[in-house]
């Protein structure tokens, strides 16, 4: 391996420019381009919000770019006499400016670390080939593309996705600006992109009804106060070597009285241990039947945005659950046939516009970036077992449809969910961009 490869870093969000210092922490002049085809460095689609009420879901405390420097985040706070404490959730547009700054870098460092605006549109051995026509050469490369637009449900026909009312991208405000505020919208969906849209149609003034459609219709759930981590249950936890085993152990300590919210937040930073310990088949099982329980569990909202959809429910705002059948239109108004999770008679609702926030596209062969699709159309890399993202071990190093590793390709973030699980927030990032840079250095 060369003394200082040189590293290229496909994305510049949250993991491109996390990986980055710690690429320059460990080799202070270490050889980089990162190149980001559209949003500020490091907002991603995260933290490229406009809006103040569109919040963190991880406290402040726990958002650090660093796991070595636990207060990182809440110390550029505090510096720039922002007034959010550490227990608190703070704007994501702060989060996106905190990133931003960890991306300027000293005038010294600018001819090693190069930001490039552009996209990545091939990949090929050790060489990235931009669309301006450029082609980096580098010893590693390493994918951190991040979170793609929602995949189009099944049950959305061509000539609906098509229509001006049918909103693909939950992300894009510009867009979502013109639902009239009288106007009925379904959400499919019912998440945190669902609970962003409901934020953004509320502080509009929006009067029309809003309907979040979702396979199980459950509502987020807050985040509580006073939850502090059961070791003793989370011990119990990693003694255990089966789904079956962590099913039990669950159980026992909720029948106990114990919270889902403080179950999750004890085992939180031992999840991908836990996931990394059962067999696939365990892990599909897990997929299939508890992944939705885990997520409402887990995915949490703050009070902040929690009281405000209560205000809006039960009058305003209302969940439902079950599967979308067909979608037709007729004068102006989409009608949404849907099977209830009940397992009643098929059923429908009507709605102005319908905007999808079914969350990150798990469909690369359909909607990963270009480049990606390319590489896993010419079997450069392949898709995990479980189809969650792509197949790696467990420091991100990917792995080839024969089974080989890769010795110089990488992937981070959200791309690496089928093998790590919880690896698409910030708290799973540090650490994975911390062991990266030291495995890429050879430390
Ligand atoms: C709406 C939302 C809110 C979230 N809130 C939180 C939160 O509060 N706390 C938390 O910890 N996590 C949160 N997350 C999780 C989030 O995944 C991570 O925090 C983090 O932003 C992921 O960063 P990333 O760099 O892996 O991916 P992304 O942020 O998606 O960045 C990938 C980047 O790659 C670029 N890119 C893609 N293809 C190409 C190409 N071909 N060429 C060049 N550039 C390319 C994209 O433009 C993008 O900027 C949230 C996620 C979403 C979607």
């Amino acid at each position: 391996m060369p003394s200082n490869p040189h590293i290229i870093i496909i994305g510049g969000g949250a993991s491109g420019i996390i990986l980055v210092r710690q690429l320059l922490h460990f080799h202070p002049s270490a050889h980089i381009s990162i190149v980001e085809k559209k949003n500020p460095w490091g907002a991603g689609v995260a933290y490229n919000t406009p809006y103040d009420f569109h919040v963190l879901n991880v406290r402040a405390a726990n958002m650090s770019a660093f796991p070595g420097k636990p207060d990182d985040f809440v110390n550029w706070l505090k510096e720039k006499k922002l007034p959010y404490s550490g227990a608190g959730f703070v704007p994501r547009k702060i989060y996106g400016d905190y990133l931003c700054e960890l991306a300027e870098l000293p005038a010294g460092k600018k001819e090693q670390v190069r930001f490039i605006r552009d996209e990545a549109l091939r990949v090929e051995k050790r060489l990235v080939h931009l669309a301006s026509g450029e082609t980096l050469r580098g010893d590693f490369i390493v994918i951190a593309a991040g979170n793609f637009l929602p995949t189009k449900p099944a049950a959305v026909r061509d000539e609906i996705a098509q229509d001006k009312n049918y909103h693909p991208d939950p992300w894009n405000y510009t867009d979502l600006e013109n639902i009239g505020p009288a106007e009925d919208v379904l959400i499919i969906g019912s998440g945190l992109t669902m609970t962003d849209v409901a934020l953004f149609l509320h502080h509009r003034g929006h009067t029309g009804e809003i309907t979040s459609l979702s396979i199980h219709g459950f509502a987020p759930e807050v985040h509580g106060t006073h939850i502090s981590p059961n070791e003793t249950f989370r011990d119990e936890m990693r003694a255990c070597e089966t789904l079956s085993g962590y099913l039990r152990t669950w159980k026992k300590y909720a029948a106990s009285g114990i919270g889902a919210e403080s179950l999750a937040a004890s085992i939180r930073p031992f999840v991908q241990e836990l996931w990394l310990k059962i067999s696939i088949p365990e892990r599909r099982q897990f997929i299939e039947h508890l992944r939705h329980f885990w997520g409402t569990a887990r995915h949490r909202v703050p009070e902040q945005c929690f009281s405000v959809l209560e205000k809006m429910q039960p009058g305003q705002l209302r969940f439902i659950g079950g599967r979308i059948k067909v979608i037709g239109k007729s004068a102006g108004r989409f009608e949404i046939f849907y099977v209830p999770r009940s397992y009643a008679t098929t059923t429908s609702v009507k709605a102005h516009h319908i905007i999808n926030c079914t969350g990150p596209s798990l469909h690369y062969e359909k909607d990963a970036p270009v480049f990606l699709r390319t590489m896993l159309e010419e079997g450069l890399v392949c898709r995990d077992p479980l189809r969650l993202g792509l197949d790696a071990d467990s420091t991100g190093q990917l792995i080839n449809p024969k089974g080989g590793l890769h010795a110089d390709l990488f992937a981070m973030g959200s791309l690496l969910r089928g093998t790590l699980w919880e690896i698409t927030s910030v708290p799973d990032i540090r650490v994975q961009a911390e062991k990266l840079a030291k495995l890429l250095l050879g430390l």
